[in-house]
């Protein structure tokens, strides 16, 4: 805990659920009653060799991540600006499930940008209790770098030994401990935040992004279905630099229409590169019928700053320009 008079650094760690927490239940992993008590033990036996202090809070009630909602990490980046502006720490660490952690994440780099210490999120695969637990390794990694790193560092995910740019990570294993990857380098940024003031102040429910993904079967009516949710914004996972089965019948009328209701961004399906609509031809009917120019962002990134965007009132022209300016390195 943190002593008043204390002039060590202070890390915050934020726990919101996800495997790190859980135990083994006769329905499967479920979130440990025990946790809590057992994570300020772990936090306090990796801060004491490095002199910090601490501070734990919970999001209550934890989540497995695969739970999440659309206002699950605009929630936490709520919560963790608020204990930040009164624990003033050094860094944060967020604890969190690895199923969603790369969603949150691209999120908390947009909503969490300006707040002036570093923002690390970690988890693991193995639960704490577990012998050969990852907890123990990625909870200090994270917890390391969150003390060390700039105050103006971007938020990062620190897992399986590596420190990770969070608006260019992916999960892409799903038992291995290095459970992460960022294919792509940080972008430098060039163009900084919304302003600040354009942040909602009531911020009631937020946009709802998904995800649609080509595929050889893809028929013009799947495509006109992905609005039947009725989603705020859609990310079209394309192929290659941008392209879509656009010869299929009805294909270009239902972009067209999708596209005239909520706005709607191409990324690439690839790992490496991104959207280039003036390639080819199927990529010049994207652009024509109103499809916005994701760039080599990744799933997470796109629908992240898609989201943040939207939930400050961005639409139209504004919009577009925002989803092509590079704001946290998001887009190279
Ligand atoms: N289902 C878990 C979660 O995302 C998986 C994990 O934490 O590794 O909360």
């Amino acid at each position: 805990m943190q002593d008043l008079m204390s002039t060590a650094p202070t890390v915050l760690v934020f726990a919101t659920g996800g495997t790190i927490g859980m135990r083994r239940t006769d329905r499967g992993l479920a979130p440990d009653p025990a946790f809590p008590d057992a994570l300020d033990a772990l936090v306090a036996s990796i801060c004491a060799p490095l002199a910090a202090d601490y501070r734990v809070n919970h999001l209550s009630p934890a989540i497995d991540s695969a739970n999440a909602d659309a206002d699950t990490a605009p929630r936490i980046a709520r919560a963790i600006g608020a204990r930040a502006r009164t624990v003033r720490p050094r860094g944060v660490v967020v604890t969190h499930g690895t199923d969603t952690l790369a969603y949150t994440a691209a999120r908390l780099a947009f909503e969490l940008a300006d707040l002036g210490m570093p923002v690390v999120l970690t988890g693991s695969q193995l639960p704490y209790g577990d012998a050969e637990s990852d907890a123990r390794a990625n909870l200090a990694l994270a917890i390391r770098a969150a003390l060390r790193a700039k105050p103006d560092a971007p938020v990062s995910i620190a897992f399986g030994g590596a420190l990770l740019p969070a608006v260019r990570a992916t999960k892409f294993q799903a038992d291995a401990f290095e459970a992460f990857r960022a294919e792509r380098p940080l972008a430098p940024s060039r163009v900084g935040l919304i302003g600040a003031d354009a942040a909602p102040a009531d911020p009631g429910d937020p946009a709802r992004v998904i995800p649609f993904r080509f595929a050889p079967g893809t028929t013009a009516a799947d495509l006109r279905a992905a609005s039947a949710g009725e989603p705020d914004g859609i990310v079209l996972e394309c192929y290659g630099s941008g392209n879509a089965p656009m010869a299929k019948p009805g294909m270009a009328a239902a972009l067209r229409d999708l596209c005239a209701e909520l706005p709607v961004v191409a990324v690439t399906q690839c790992a490496t590169g991104g959207v280039d609509f003036a390639r080819y031809a199927v990529g010049h009917e994207l652009e024509a019928a109103g499809v916005i120019d994701g760039g080599d962002m990744t799933i997470e990134a796109a629908l992240a700053k898609l989201g943040y965007a939207l939930d400050r009132g961005a639409q139209g022209a504004s919009l577009r320009g925002i989803m092509s300016f590079n704001l946290v390195g998001e887009l190279g």
